[in-house]
């Protein structure tokens, strides 16, 4: 006798295991057909294959209902398997975390401006590298170059995938078998794997720290200059502040040194940023304008964190330097592909426009936005939002403070404001929490807050149109019930 159940009992319904069709017979059934016509004979095939042996395995346990082997109802699964394996599994998500630039959530929101370019060449052969007027290959530099010139005064510029790899390459093309000089309150670790410690063994390049933790002079740097120190360089300390007793060289003093022992003055800007960012309220972060005035050779910097572009890796400095750094082998390596680049140069674009910018940049535009306007927002969706999550959750109006992300301005905070729930449980309050902030995961378009002081928190500076989430609050109080 076999283990195996033949039939098994749900609801008081039988489902023969028998009574479950052959791959064949599910295929030659009329709605397979169209499926197989629309997605080819393969997709149909290893779909329906896959989902009968589910079909197998749920009868095996005794779990099969009745109707469950009805072909009808198979062909309308196997439209939707077939149908969600083409989906993206990509996401777009409601950032109500408070962190504006957050790394694990794209970073950068693009510009509409940068998205249409994409559309518009993406999907067509196009120039980027290749010379129109002289009908020879070109260099995708040329598409940002000028632009990134102008809006830096650097003499030369240079992009790569992101700045990791822009501070890869500047190492390699200009330090390789030899010294740089780095202050030890700047040996910087960004996250993920990238710690400047590695970056220069990387690089093929020797580290060598000066100074101590809190306090870096000038004579540090001219101490340990010798006949193989190649470079100087500076890290702009991203995502920590050495506050209290501390001192730095800045860029103005170093480029002396430099200059004076015939070394380059690199400086790695992490996020920085292409306009003042106190002319709209906000925390000033430093400019490669600036640090390329003060007599840096090169500096570097992201597309995708102040910015407000696509992931990318800025090289500006002096002709001489960058042209160096452009003829080493990794530059190839490192490369920015066609749509990033597409993206960069409509983000830098608008830049062209200063004035327009806190409209047509999202990032500025999120970073920009005022108390008081999301705390009208707040109070606007206060009531909608405790209908659904009544009457497990209670919800309540607060102000709150927003980061700007990515290890731009790690200490400053901005006013914000959004809405605070807790569980109107007793006890559990913070397992409730976690189901609640599960169920917000599941939706369509997933909403990320912050769990924090036994609360979920949303931040709503990052939620431009109130309508994203009504429009999924009946199906949240659905799960919720
Ligand atoms: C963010 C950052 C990097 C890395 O830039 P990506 O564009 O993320 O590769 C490097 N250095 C500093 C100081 C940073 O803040």
């Amino acid at each position: 006798m076999s283990a195996r159940p033949t039939a098994s009992v749900v609801h008081g319904v039988a489902a023969d295991f028998r009574s479950i069709p052959s791959v064949d017979r599910l295929l030659r059934h009329p709605a397979s057909a169209a499926l197989a016509l629309e997605h080819g004979h393969r997709l149909t095939r290893d779909t329906a294959r896959v989902v009968l042996e589910e079909l197998r395995g749920r009868a095996d346990r005794g779990e099969l209902r009745a109707s469950e082997p009805e072909l009808d109802q198979l062909t309308t699964v196997l439209a939707a398997r077939c149908q969600a394996q083409l989906a993206s599994s990509a996401r777009a998500v409601i950032n109500l975390t408070g962190t504006v630039i957050h790394t694990n959530l794209g970073r950068a929101p693009l510009p509409a401006l940068a998205l249409e370019r994409i559309v518009a060449l993406g999907g067509s052969a196009n120039n980027l590298e290749y010379d129109l007027q002289r009908g020879a290959r070109g260099d995708r530099d040329s598409l940002v170059e000028a632009l990134l010139c102008r809006l830096t005064g650097a003499q030369a510029a240079t992009v790569v995938n992101n700045n990791a790899a822009a501070v890869l390459l500047m190492i390699a093309a200009l330090a390789q078998g030899r010294e740089v000089l780095v202050s030890r309150g700047e040996l910087v670790e960004i996250g993920g794997a990238f710690r400047m410690p590695d970056v220069m063994a990387s690089a093929g390049a020797r580290l060598v720290e000066v100074g101590t933790t809190n306090r870096t002079h000038p004579q540090d740097y001219e101490r340990a200059i010798n006949a193989h120190t190649a470079m100087l360089m500076k890290v702009h300390t991203s995502n920590y502040a050495i506050q209290g007793f501390s001192s730095a060289v800045d860029e103005a003093v170093l480029s002396g040194i430099a200059r004076k022992h015939g070394v380059v003055l690199a400086s790695d800007l992490g996020s920085g940023s292409l306009i003042d960012l106190s002319g709209y309220g906000l925390p000033r972060e430093p400019l490669p304008q600036d640090k390329l005035e003060a007599g840096c050779d090169v500096v570097s910097f992201s597309g995708d964190k102040l910015l407000g572009g696509p992931q990318a890796g800025m090289i500006v400095g002096s002709r001489e330097v960058v042209e160096r750094i452009r003829r080493h082998p990794l530059k190839r390596a490192l490369r920015v592909s066609k749509l990033p680049l597409l993206a960069l140069e409509a983000t830098l674009q608008l830049y062209l426009r200063p004035e327009l910018l806190a409209r047509d940049l999202p990032v500025l535009r999120l970073l920009t936005r005022p108390r008081s306007a999301i705390l009208r927002q707040a109070r606007r969706l206060r009531a909608a939002v405790a209908e659904a999550l009544a009457p497990r959750f209670t919800v309540e109006v607060v102000p709150l403070m927003s980061q700007i992300g990515s290890g731009s301005l790690p200490v400053d905070r901005l006013a914000s404001a959004g809405l605070r729930i807790v569980s109107s449980a007793s006890r559990h309050g913070d397992r409730e929490l976690e189901t609640l902030a599960q169920t917000l995961r599941a939706l369509p378009r997933p909403v990320l807050g912050r769990i924090a002081d036994h609360a979920v928190l949303w931040d709503l500076r990052c939620l431009e149109h109130d309508r994203e989430l009504r429009v999924q609050l009946p199906q949240l109080r659905a799960a919720l019930t």
